[in-house]
């Protein structure tokens, strides 16, 4: 009851701040006459079911009945076998890093029973879920149903390409509906929470975890977080088939200094709030149920005890009435921050800035009772984490329905993989296509009977087609390059020569030899070369970005074979592929496509399907280039018009630039063939000035509209992926060079046009300031719309005092 009372209160305070914020936002319009901004009030709770009444009066009427144990036993998460957090033997207390790979047992079912466990990590499978959940509900005092968190991240038995492949086909439709299939088969393994979508923005390749989030890019990284919630949600938590998104993790974890695994992150206001929060703020409007609090800290906070990201934006901004859950250990993690000098001291700054359930450090429950008893945590901060972990439990319907139920999904699920094939279809992205000795492209292959040569350590390997997060994976249900050729090839009268030449890491060169060989036999050679799963993920940060082992050596000596060769790239993360760019004929990069991988990779390669993907981040010519992303800052010295190939002399030199390698990418954000072209003209936009009191409201959605008309000027049918990005001149603080802010898939027949809009509003051409506030000013757009972020043909318009 004290929630329902003190909210309208909280509301009103909120919009009087409202009403205040922007009369002195209108003062200062006034005497500028340039600058408008917005408040910070959030529209509501951003989670309506949560906010029921009904779901209040339960939560509030269960909360009077819970003791102190009980209640802490609802923010505690352990694995099925034990935890990994409190250092208890010397050895550990000198080396906390080693706590998350030696967990302390616990009895899990004990803890259950008596109702101080409330959620477990990555518990799966319908037999154990259930008898877990048996004694939740039969056996502990109140009936509390148990949540089963698990790192569900591209599918759960049918898995479909890895997240950085997916923002690759720019469909968040196709991505919703692929995360509602493993939505629907987790459920019946006992899963009601993923640890998905991860949102992290990513810009350095280095960094391992740039394959589970979306790439470099806010806009579609926000455009990703939304389809995924809808997927895994559905609007409405208590559906059978629906699971609690997390978003993780919360937040600028991707910004991990040099690249490196769980390092530090620190950046202005306006780059967090502009470039790194808003896929997390998308999520939350489209209502995820919680959110992880991650391992890096963000300008010397650690993420997991930091009150303005927790607090003033997740809460206080956005109205996020979900739970947080800190990521593994995250808690405990704070001590070698640096920032607690023991366990209490560690629980009660998570406690206190918002992490509401401690996932795996058991500081939560071995801490809090004692820092409640000496008043250093008030109670009523456990009520209100205990409050939100239990809304969750309602909404999903958990007290009525806590058990999996139906036929166990154990294997990948036949009707699920052609959405996975597609998926994979969609995702793999054709970076180069032309023909060897200057002929017609390679790509698509000639359907009638080849001889063609598979070679690579990747053409025949299950378990790495499915990426780092595949845990509850089945290496026999993937179809691997070799399984698909070799069925295709039987059909037309061709035949395979299969050589795996060499392994991924290491430096034997035995199969080289066979490799060779079946090269110079064939008609065509295809490589499938590239990365372990393991290399990316996460602690798969690496400092050089080449194939890995002697592949670059194998590449180089089948090339000069003089024979076709298309090369399929299995990565986590762009990867350094500049001499295959200069000699190799065509490129695919498939990433890790999942369950379906084979017969998507055929299907492109004999064109069956046209490829449409357009890469999510930039792939770079050199390490050294790294954080390299398409919407830099502009600088003082632009090396306009400059060969940046060639080393620089006196008049060239003393430009934003390097002196061994160009500036830009080797393969850009947002680029990708297909086996058709198209070509754009008439970007127009609907007005040349808009007045900055117009161009200020929050609520603007139409400002101006752009339009462009895209033709299939090839002789097939393809997708688009038009794109259109806007660059914002003049302003208080500078602006990228150029950031995407729209796109749409158009597929044409040949000879077809389309015309596209694009809509511009506020969020559209705002830019957020230094305190994190999003702003309008009077200044001066350029919109371009093409098929990449190097787009030319543009129109301007203005934002006029
Ligand atoms: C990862 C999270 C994951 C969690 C639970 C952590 O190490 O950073 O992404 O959800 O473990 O497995």
């Amino acid at each position: 009851m004290k929630l329902l009372r003190s909210f309208p209160d909280k509301q009103l305070k909120a919009g009087c701040l409202w009403i205040l914020m922007s009369m002195l936002a209108l003062s200062a319009w006034g005497a500028s006459g340039a600058i408008a901004q917005t408040s910070r009030k959030h529209a509501g709770p951003s989670n309506k079911q949560l906010a029921s009444p009904e779901i209040q009066r339960k939560v509030e009427a269960l909360l009077k009945k819970m003791t102190l144990d009980e209640k802490l036993g609802q923010l505690v998460q352990y694995s099925d076998s034990g935890y990994s957090g409190q250092a208890q033997t010397a050895d550990e207390v000198a080396n906390p890093g080693k706590n998350p790979t030696a967990p302390h047992p616990v009895d899990a079912m004990e803890l259950v029973s008596t109702g101080k466990l409330g959620s477990l990590l990555n518990l799966v499978g319908q037999e154990r879920t259930n008898q877990l959940q048996h004694a939740a509900v039969e056996k502990s005092r109140l009936h509390i149903p148990l949540m089963f968190g698990a790192d569900i991240i591209h599918g759960y038995k049918t898995i479909y390409p890895m997240p950085l492949a997916l923002a690759a086909t720019f469909d968040p439709e196709l991505v919703s509906s692929l995360a509602h299939i493993s939505a629907t088969e987790a459920r019946t393994g006992g899963v009601d929470w993923f640890y998905s979508p991860m949102v992290d923005i990513s810009r350095d390749p280095r960094w391992g975890r740039t394959q589970e989030g979306a790439g470099e890019d806010p806009y579609l990284g926000a455009a990703m977080a939304r389809a995924y919630i809808r997927g895994y949600q559905q609007g409405d938590l208590s559906q059978p088939t629906s699971v609690a998104a997390s978003v993780k993790h919360y937040a600028a974890y991707g910004a991990a200094e040099a690249g490196r695994e769980y390092n530090t992150t620190d950046m202005s206001m306006s780059r967090l709030h502009q470039d790194y929060l808003p896929p997390y703020k998308a999520a939350v409007e489209e209502g995820a149920a919680t959110m992880m609090s991650a391992f890096n800290s963000l300008n010397g906070v650690p993420a997991t005890a930091n009150t303005y990201l927790l607090q003033t934006v997740l809460r206080d901004s956005w109205g996020f009435n979900g739970f947080v859950v800190s990521d593994y250990t995250a808690v405990m993690e704070l001590r070698n921050h640096g920032i607690a000098l023991d366990a209490a001291t560690a629980a009660k700054k998570a406690l206190t800035a918002g992490v509401d359930v401690d996932m795996m450090s058991h500081y939560y429950d071995a801490e809090l009772p004692g820092l409640i008893k000496s008043g250093q945590v008030p109670m009523s901060v456990v009520d209100e984490a205990v409050r939100r972990v239990l809304r969750v439990k309602y909404a999903l319907g958990l007290f009525d329905h806590p058990y999996a139920e139906g036929k166990e999904v154990t294997t990948a699920v036949p009707e699920h993989r052609p959405l996975v094939r597609k998926a994979a279809e969609e995702a793999i992205v054709l970076l180069k296509n032309e023909g060897s000795n200057g002929g017609m492209a390679l790509l698509p292959l000639k359907k009638d009977g080849k001889k063609v040569a598979l070679i690579g350590p990747l053409a025949d390997d299950t378990g790495e087609m499915m990426g780092a997060w595949g845990m509850t994976k089945r290496e026999p249900d993937v179809v691997t390059v070799k399984d698909a050729l070799d069925a295709r090839l039987k059909q037309s009268g061709g035949s395979l020569l299969y050589a795996k030449g060499t392994e991924i890491s290491g430096d034997s060169e035995a199969g080289f030899a066979e490799a060779l060989e079946a090269a110079k036999q064939a008609d065509v050679v295809v490589m499938a070369l590239g990365e372990t799963a393991e290399m990316s993920g996460e602690a798969g940060s690496r400092a050089y970005l080449g194939l890995p082992g002697n592949q670059q050596k194998l590449l180089e000596q089948v090339a000069a074979a003089e024979k076709p060769v298309v090369l399929l790239v299995f990565s986590g993360r762009p990867l350094v592929l500049d001499w295959a760019a200069k000699h190799v004929p065509a490129i695919m990069e498939a990433w890790f496509p999942g369950t379906e991988a084979g017969n998507a990779i055929a299907n492109l390669m004999y064109g069956d399907v046209a490829p449409s993907a357009k890469l999510p981040m930039s792939f770079p010519r050199a390490v050294g280039q790294e954080p390299l992303h398409y919407d830099q800052f502009p600088t003082g010295r632009p090396p306009v018009g400059l060969d940046l190939t060639r080393t620089p002399n006196g008049d060239s030199r003393f430009f934003s630039r390097y002196v061994d390698v160009p500036n830009d990418a080797l393969f850009p954000f947002g680029f990708g063939l297909s086996y058709t072209r198209f070509s754009y003209e008439g970007v127009a936009v609907s007005k040349h000035d808009i007045p900055v009191r117009e161009a200020s409201r929050a609520d603007a959605k139409d400002l101006v509209t752009v339009t462009a008309t895209v033709k299939n000027t090839g002789d097939r049918e393809g997708t688009e992926i038009v794109q259109c990005y806007v660059r914002n001149l003049g302003a208080s603080l500078e602006q990228p060079v150029r950031s995407l802010k729209g796109f749409e898939r158009v597929t044409l027949k040949p000879g077809e046009s389309k015309q596209v809009t694009f809509r511009l509003g506020f969020p559209e051409l705002s830019f957020y300031n230094n305190e994190g506030r999003p702003v309008v000013e009077a200044t001066d757009y350029t919109v371009w719309v093409g098929g990449s972020s190097t787009a030319d043909l543009h129109d301007e318009f203005k934002i006029v005092r």
